[in-house]
């Protein structure tokens, strides 16, 4: 049995859609005090009320916004015990049409978004004794390509370059980082991309199905408890096994 995490203060970025929406909403279950932030104020405010937990809008690529997230989660909360990196946009652009501005978007939310929110973290993080950093990456950049997606796939490769040297650096102030590595999971932003599409993905994973935002949740929330004090650095692939077969036909073959 896992040691609860009730009462445990954790800041969700991305927490008001999609995958961040379902992280917060498995530590809300588990009896966390959450914080959710999007840039969004209507849709950040009515997420928090579907999930019963607190929100700020905010936007993870400013670092006077960071630091208001972090100076949010102790006010309100008392502390940071997780920080949940999850804001990230993804842009579909090949490199031939891709401008200076998509490329800084891109990397300005995935890669400085996520380095400016951990950093703004680091005090109350530490103050908690127990301070735990998940990021959201991604099977793209740091493991497969996708055409379109060479700018999203750099940051998100880029998210596990910092988080090696980040888990060294923080080791001493008892902090771990650590990222979840999210294969297709079903957000309304991957159903729009239509029926078809879905199909084609479901196809190639080995289990079957696409992931749920609450499959990311758990994975995150194993990595908030007492009991994987112990893991820092790593990366945890939640994919249904969808970076597995090393052909079409390997996966015919099933
Ligand atoms: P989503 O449904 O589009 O949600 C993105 C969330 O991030 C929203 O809450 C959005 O709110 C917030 N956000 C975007 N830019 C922000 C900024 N500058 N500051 C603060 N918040 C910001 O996306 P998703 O699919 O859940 O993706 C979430 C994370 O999972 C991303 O890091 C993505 O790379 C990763 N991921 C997703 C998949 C997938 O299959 N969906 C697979 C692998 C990895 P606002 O727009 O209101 O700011």
């Amino acid at each position: 049995m896992f040691t609860p995490v009730t009462g445990r203060s954790v800041v969700v970025t991305g927490g008001t859609k999609g995958i961040g929406k379902g992280i917060a909403r498995v530590f809300a279950r588990a009896g966390a005090n959450v914080l959710i932030v999007g840039r969004d104020e209507q849709a950040a405010s009515a997420a928090a009320r579907e999930l019963g937990v607190s929100h700020l809008a905010a936007d993870v690529s400013r670092a006077e916004d960071c630091a208001r997230i972090a100076e949010t989660a102790v006010r309100r909360h008392g502390g940071v015990d997780v920080l949940c990196a999850n804001a990230g946009v993804f842009p579909d652009k090949r490199l031939t049409d891709m401008t200076e501005d998509d490329i800084d978007q891109v990397l300005g939310v995935n890669i400085k978004g996520t380095m400016l929110c951990v950093k703004a973290c680091l005090s109350p993080l530490q103050a908690s004794g127990h301070g735990r950093v998940i990021l959201t990456s991604s099977i793209t950049g740091p493991v497969t390509g996708y055409p379109g997606w060479s700018h999203y796939g750099a940051s998100k490769a880029a998210q596990l370059g910092f988080m090696r040297t980040a888990a060294m650096e923080l080791a001493p102030k008892g902090i771990t980082i650590n990222a979840v590595l999210p294969g297709n999971i079903l957000t309304d932003s991957l159903m729009e991309h239509g029926e078809d599409y879905l199909r084609g993905m479901t196809a190639a994973i080995p289990l079957g199905r696409l992931g749920t935002t609450e499959d990311i949740g758990n994975a995150c929330l194993f990595l908030a408890t007492d009991e994987a004090a112990y893991i820092t650095g790593h990366s945890m692939v939640v994919d249904g096994g969808q970076i597995l077969p090393e052909s079409q036909e390997a996966l015919g073959l099933m």
